[in-house]
């Protein structure tokens, strides 16, 4: 067993994962720029190490500042978490190339996984349904042209190394691809360092459907079931829910097997996700692999009882998987809401300011993962997750209501949060039958 983990991100994740560490009696070794200096996981962290000024560049994307503090401190492991470098090849091979364990997949997955034009391709060849699209990369303007007529409008610009839900773009006719090709490469440019884009044809109100996936490395892979992450604001996610109530058992079954296929067909080790979208048939295509752990990873955790955190850690510690795919049972439903710190009055402009006082909901089925406490104050630096919420319920009724119901005892002042509009699409009666799909807030909420 591992003895030493580097907990590379901050924020709740930061937090999630030295809770694990403690379960298991693992020390950790916290890292933090110099706006983090009061963060939570500096203060529960055994250890904590300075990596730099308060913009990302400078502190959290530099490679060398997190790999020393880990040879500094003696850790013989760092967990990714999400977000910064946490999908980057070179931060798993230079964890390798230092004998510090990456708790995560090798280089080599990540690379396959991580340029989504390259891993369609992958796909394709592992028979895994993909999204009907161009082959490879394709910023050339004829091409794209020749490729659209094929493929048919509307369709989707996407950057090949994009993520976050951003470098997305939906085009409707041959002059707005034109037009939005060389913007939207010059944006996937400055956002990911790589202008590279794709074309997808566009799914009218698919369901975002994405499967668990966990594997050792013995390559024994397994999924542990499906989340509906339909609810979406520009793609990204603010709702997520599990099971999703529109798969049928042989449906589930036949996902299931396809996002086994995938990891396989990447040799994929440790915890990840595979994306589909869900049309309105009950076709699916896969849109991409996550090759880390993921923001919604506790509604799975609630409803099957394992902890993923663990899971990945006794992974990267060489340990076989406790569980083949027949023991893995569903019990109940359980939400997730993203709290973040955002306006939703104004179009959910990002909000800065000081927790002034805090009242955590709590009772039955309510679990509560945030950085927060009283008197923190937020940077303005990093992204606007302050707490996520997750009710489990016997049947998703119960769910729903306990969300309402830990919802309103959530006392956060101090900022503007999303907790109202979260009240709203709990009361809302279309979400309330289950009738969701990726633009459900443009169409249901935003009258
Ligand atoms: P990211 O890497 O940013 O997560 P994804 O490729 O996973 O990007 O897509 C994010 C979201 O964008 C999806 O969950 C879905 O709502 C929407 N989306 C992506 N591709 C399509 C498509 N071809 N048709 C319709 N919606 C799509
Ligand atoms: P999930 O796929 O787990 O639902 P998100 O798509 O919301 O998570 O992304 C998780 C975090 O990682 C967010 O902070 C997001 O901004 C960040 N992120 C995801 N992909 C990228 C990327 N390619 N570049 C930079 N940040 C990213
Ligand atoms: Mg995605």
């Amino acid at each position: 067993m591992l003895k030493k983990i580097l907990v590379y991100p901050r924020g709740e994740i930061a937090v999630r994962i030295i809770r694990a560490c403690r379960e298991l009696r693992i020390a950790t070794v916290a890292v933090y720029s110099e706006a983090d200096a009061d963060s939570l996981h500096v203060r529960m962290a055994d250890e904590a190490v300075r990596i730099g000024p308060a913009a990302a560049q400078d502190s959290y994307l530099k490679m060398q500042n997190v790999l020393s503090a880990a040879l500094i401190t003696g850790a013989d492991a760092i967990h990714p978490g999400y977000g910064f470098l946490a999908e980057h090849a070179t931060f798993s091979e230079a964890c390798a190339a230092c004998n510090i364990k990456f708790i995560g997949p090798s280089a080599k997955s990540i690379e396959a996984m991580g340029d989504k034009a390259h891993a369609r391709a992958l796909m394709i060849e592992a028979g895994v349904p993909v999204v009907p699209g161009s082959e490879g990369v394709l910023n050339d303007e004829q091409r794209a042209l020749r490729t659209a007529a094929q493929i048919g409008y509307p369709l989707m610009i996407k950057a090949a190394a994009g993520g976050g839900g951003r470098g997305i773009r939906v085009v409707h006719s041959e002059d707005e691809l034109v037009r939005e090709l060389r913007t939207a490469q010059q944006e996937a440019d400055a956002a990911f360092g790589d202008g590279s884009l794709y074309l997808e044809k566009y799914i009218e109100e698919p369901r975002h459907v994405e499967f668990q996936i966990l594997a050792d490395e013995d390559g024994n892979t397994i999924h542990l079931g499906e989340r509906d992450c339909s609810l979406q604001r520009r793609h990204q996610k603010i709702v997520e829910e599990a099971p999703c109530i529109a798969l049928t058992d042989s449906l589930r079954e036949r996902m299931g097997a396809a996002a086994v296929a995938a990891a396989k067909a990447a040799r994929y080790t440790n915890a990840g996700t595979v994306e589909f979208l869900l049309d309105k048939h009950g076709n699916f295509f896969f849109l991409e692999m996550n090759t880390r752990i993921q923001v919604e990873h506790p509604v799975t955790e609630v409803i099957t009882g394992i902890d993923l955190v663990k899971a990945q850690i006794a992974i990267a510690s060489g340990l076989p998987l406790p569980w083949t795919q027949d023991r893995i049972r569903v019990r109940g439903h359980a939400i997730e809401c993203r709290i973040n710190a955002e306006d939703p009055d104004r179009q959910f402009a990002p909000s800065v300011g000081e927790v002034k006082s805090l009242l955590l909901p709590g009772g039955p089925g309510v679990r509560v993962d945030t950085h927060l406490y009283p008197g923190y104050r937020l940077p303005s630096h990093y992204d606007s997750l302050l707490a996520k919420l997750i009710c489990w319920g016997q049947d998703r009724n119960e769910a729903v209501a306990r969300m309402e119901r830990a919802l309103d005892e959530f006392v956060l002042d101090g900022m503007h949060t999303t907790i109202p509009f979260h009240r709203r699409i709990m009361s809302n009666a279309y979400f309330r039958r289950g009738e969701v799909y990726t633009n459900f807030i443009q169409r249901r909420m935003e009258t």
